[in-house]
């Protein structure tokens, strides 16, 4: 008879921070770049080098405690924490162990059951990222790139309040939107600026003491953070079914054998002998700079649905889309600025826009095309300047390539043809052509009026406007009508 668990989950998600400069020099923060041009003495750890910290991190990192009903540690400080790796020139990190920017804070998610709960956050930490290792796949050689050295991140440590993949994956739908919202970070997990390592336990149902937890790093997207957690549950109730007990170590996933494997025993804090970082004077965040940083604070998911239910009038069900990530929300709100009908606008969004996103696997955060461009082509679709096909048409084009539909439709002779005279030679053609249709018609069968319009179309290559035929048909039948 086997025993009922529950899963225990707590979460490190580290983001990278969308400063231009890096945490403690003024080497630029861009991803890409030819290997080690983005580096200088501080971030390549030389001897003698001092660092100097970016303020802006400092404000980045308490924006997002201060949304995420944080406590500011008004008075905080930097800790080096000493490891040796060759991707980490100085051997040491310098992070913050003792008096972190920001504590105690929590924010609420909805279960699966349909309730909601608040996730702690225990605190919030700045640090520098370190280099990348390059592994020579022919020689005998690994290659270090320090252009990722020094860039600013933020760590947030989560209480163990998570008992599901699902629960993990609202907490950290719920926290990107955040730090989006912010415009701290894109927090893209592809790419790396948004990392999440879990730290996973289980129990017999209704104990109070937690399990031996395991750490579970290398997971770049949701599905490999939901695999990864399944995947552990199993494993540690096989551990403890079996008689066995479960070890204290950092895991590594393997997204393509969709499998974990030990990387090392997990280390606690006083393995990495912290101290005071003593080239950084302690960080003091006056009452005015603190209100300062709260009164830039933008208008969050909650206040932007409830405006948009006030003054626009679209469908709850949009609002919940749009507002569920920052870069749809900018756009929808900067179309209808240019004078574009909500609606319209919204529809966009939602239909096409989304048809798009699927078939191009690509994310709401991937939208590149510009409100000016849409704008116009609303405009274009309203004037009947073009019809509904061809504007869907145009709209992949502006999707993909972001281009000023009001040229692209002039070079490639898109408009509508509307002049009656010309529709009317065409649609008389058809006639001609189709008796069997006719016959259809004239016997009651009204159906066999779609077929006309569509040859019609096709004889003016899509660009006829259909309700133009339409009304031509209709005239031409009328006594069948
Ligand atoms: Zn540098």
């Amino acid at each position: 008879m086997s025993k009922e668990y529950e899963v225990v989950i707590g979460l490190e998600v580290h983001v990278e921070l969308a400063t231009k400069t890096k945490i403690f020099c003024g080497c630029s923060t861009e991803f890409g770049g030819a290997p080690n041009t983005h580096t200088c003495p501080v971030c390549t750890g030389m001897p003698g080098s001092l660092p100097v910290l970016n303020k802006q991190v400092v404000e980045y990192a308490a924006s997002v405690g201060i949304a995420t009903n944080c406590k500011i540690n008004q008075n905080c400080k930097f800790d080096r924490k000493n490891y040796f790796y060759p991707d980490n020139p100085q051997n040491y990190q310098i992070s913050q162990l003792y008096q972190p920017i920001c504590i105690n804070g929590g924010v609420e998610i909805e279960t699966e059951k349909g309730g909601k709960k608040t996730v702690g956050i225990h605190e919030i930490h700045m640090e520098e990222d370190a280099g990348k290792l390059i592994h020579d796949e022919w020689g005998e050689s690994s290659l270090v790139d320090f252009n990722r050295s020094g860039v600013p991140l933020i760590e947030i440590v989560s209480e163990p309040d998570m008992r599901s993949a699902d629960e993990v994956i609202a907490y950290l739908e719920k926290l990107r939107m955040i730090i989006q919202y912010l415009g701290a970070s894109d927090c893209k997990l592809n790419e790396g600026s948004m990392r999440a390592d879990v730290n996973l336990s289980v129990r017999e149902k209704g104990a109070s003491e937690f399990g031996t937890r395991t750490e579970t790093k290398n997971l770049n997207s949701f599905k490999a953070i939901t695999h990864a957690i399944e995947n552990e549950t199993a494993r540690q109730i096989d551990i403890i079914e079996s008689g066995g007990k479960v070890v204290q170590e950092t895991r590594r996933w393997d997204d393509t054998k969709e499998y974990s494997y030990p990387m090392r025993s997990k280390e606690d804090a006083q393995d990495y002998r912290y101290f005071p970082e003593p080239d950084l004077v302690p960080i003091v965040i006056s009452d005015e700079w603190l209100e300062d940083i709260k009164s830039r604070q933008p208008e969050f998911r909650d206040a932007k649905m409830a405006r948009y239910a006030e003054e626009f009038d679209i469908p709850e069900y949009d609002i919940d889309i749009i507002t569920g990530h920052k870069k749809l929300a900018d756009i929808f709100e900067q179309t209808v600025a240019l004078g574009a009908n909500p609606k319209k606008v919204s529809n966009w969004l939602m239909v096409e826009t989304m048809f798009l996103l699927k078939e191009r696997g690509q994310s709401p955060e991937d939208v590149s095309f510009s409100p000016e461009n849409l704008a116009k082509l609303i405009k274009l679709a309203d004037s009947k300047t073009i019809n509904n096909n061809v504007a869907k048409e145009v709209f992949a084009k502006i999707f993909d390539e972001d281009i000023d539909p009001e040229k692209y439709v002039a070079d490639n002779g898109l408009g509508a043809v509307s002049d009656e005279g010309e529709l009317k030679a065409v649609v008389e053609k058809v006639i001609a052509a189709n008796p069997k249709s006719v016959e259809d018609i004239k016997a009651g069968k009204v159906k066999a009026m779609g077929f006309l319009v569509g040859q019609t179309m096709k004889e003016m290559k899509g660009k006829a406007d259909p309700g133009t035929v339409n009304a031509i048909l209709k005239e031409h039948f009328k006594e069948y009508m």
